[in-house]
């Protein structure tokens, strides 16, 4: 500081001296009008480096800083200095950006960033390509306005992004994209796709090949099944042995033909193009025809009990959810030893609609609860295969719940009993005229 103010009066001293002299030789107002002329000149001289300041600071990334005399010297150097290391550093950012653009290009996924409000901040290569966008043209503009299948703009709508969302034909080229959007930083999003249509193609495949070979199996599994009940009911059969081997035989094919059944179910509610046919499902109704078809199944073995707590409906489709909640009863009755209870309930938790089944059966324990909805999956092999079972109801019962937007909830302690229970969202309850509501 002090040398600045050294070099920044240093000139008007030596003017202040000049200008004694020549008071001292020629009078007072010779020096004033001699120190007013240099401090002028002096002006002159800071007003045109402050000139060249201005010129520089108007175009600064162009041109070099201007160098001056006296203090200006120091200014200009410090300046300098300032712009080398803030242009080193820009560079080093630059170097830093295209490395990371180099990185996410090399992703096998599609990554873009959008701002709170769904609008394009950046994108990779990939992302271009997997939403038909162009990086530059499209920065800033609004994604749902590029992307706008229907199941995309929901999903973005909706802003539940806990499971990612599998968008089919996201171009005209019949591309299938599984898309994750994962929130970051201040109100910023990433959305991360992934080209799946291969991954789809082998998954339809094998669907494909499942329903096809289920629907061939059917035909022949039906003839020897004629034929193994003719002739076990034939009154000439003396043999024991061959009525026993007719018997066990009539029992497999029947089994067969149970498994023939919940494959082709199944392919149907898997299949994407088979969408959910929605209708007003009286379930109070419904549920009053599986109670009674349950009893005769349990044949007094157990207490079968139901309880109808809410008179709602349900926006949905009669013939999957018998096919759940037919499911879940029957379950009940072949995994609860004879003397034991089951209780059948639609009721309310909040606003949504809730069916449930519990029974004082064998329960599971908890190691096998997260896999039970896996196909052939079994707690106890031989006990499914006594009660007839195929290991596919409770997949059966998964996709249909989630085709209707349900959540699945299953609380059991070994030993006590099972409690299986569909949640379904407030979206699907429906309120029945008072004519048709049926109580219990
Ligand atoms: P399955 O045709 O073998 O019954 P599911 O898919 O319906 O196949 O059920 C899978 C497995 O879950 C069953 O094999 C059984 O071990 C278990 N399970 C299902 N329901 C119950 C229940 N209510 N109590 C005890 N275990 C059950």
């Amino acid at each position: 500081m002090f040398y600045f103010w050294r070099r920044a009066l240093f000139s008007p001293f030596v003017f202040f001296f000049l200008s004694l002299l020549v008071w001292a030789t020629v009078g007072a107002l010779p020096a004033s009008l001699f120190f007013s002329l240099l401090l002028l000149i002096h002006l002159i001289l800071h007003l045109h480096q402050l000139k060249a300041l201005d010129f520089w600071l108007a175009n600064s990334d162009e041109r070099m800083v201007p160098d001056g005399p006296g203090m200006w010297e120091e200014v200009f150097t410090r300046l300098n200095r300032m712009v080398r290391q803030h242009r080193k550093e820009h560079e080093q950012h630059i170097a830093a950006l295209q490395h990371m653009e180099q990185a996410t290009s090399a992703l096998p996924e599609g990554v873009t960033i959008l701002d709170g409000a769904y609008h394009i901040e950046w994108c990779n290569p990939l992302a271009e390509q997997h939403f038909g966008l162009d990086c530059k043209r499209d920065i800033g503009q609004q994604i749902t306005y590029l992307a706008r299948q229907p199941e995309f703009v929901q999903y973005l709508t909706l802003h539940e992004f806990s499971e990612p969302l599998v968008l089919c034909g996201a171009r005209q080229d019949e591309l299938t994209l599984s898309i994750k959007l994962i929130p970051y930083g201040n109100n910023k999003l990433l959305l991360i796709s992934r080209d799946i249509t291969h991954l789809e193609r082998i998954e339809t495949m094998r669907r494909d090949f499942i329903a096809n070979v289920s629907h061939e199996l059917r035909t022949p599994l039906t003839v020897v099944n004629g034929f193994v009940e003719t002739l076990h009911d034939m009154p000439n059969l003396e043999n024991s042995m061959t009525r026993r081997a007719l018997h066990l035989m009539g029992e497999q094919t029947h089994r067969m033909e149970r498994l023939v059944d919940d494959l082709l179910t199944l392919s149907k509610l898997e299949n994407t193009l088979n969408t959910l046919q929605e209708e007003t499902v009286n379930v109070s109704r419904l549920l009053s025809t599986l109670h009674q078809e349950g009893q005769s199944l349990s044949a007094k073995k157990h207490t079968l009990r139901l309880e109808l707590a809410s008179h709602c409906a349900l926006l949905g489709n009669t013939d999957e959810l018998r096919s759940a909640f037919s499911n879940l009863i029957s379950n009940a009755i072949h995994y609860t030893p004879q003397g034991g209870e089951i209780l059948v309930s639609w009721h309310e938790q909040g606003d949504r609609p809730v069916f449930s089944v519990q029974d004082s059966g064998s329960g599971i324990a908890p190691q096998h609860i997260p896999r039970l909805t896996e196909r052939f999956y079994r707690v106890d092999r031989s006990r499914s295969r006594e009660t007839g079972g195929t290991g596919l109801g409770l997949a059966i019962v998964k996709h249909i719940t989630s085709r209707h937007q349900a959540r699945l909830e299953i609380a059991s302690v070994e030993g006590k009993g099972s409690t299986f229970s569909i949640v379904f969202p407030v979206s699907r309850r429906l309120t029945l005229p008072a004519e048709e509501a049926i109580t219990a």
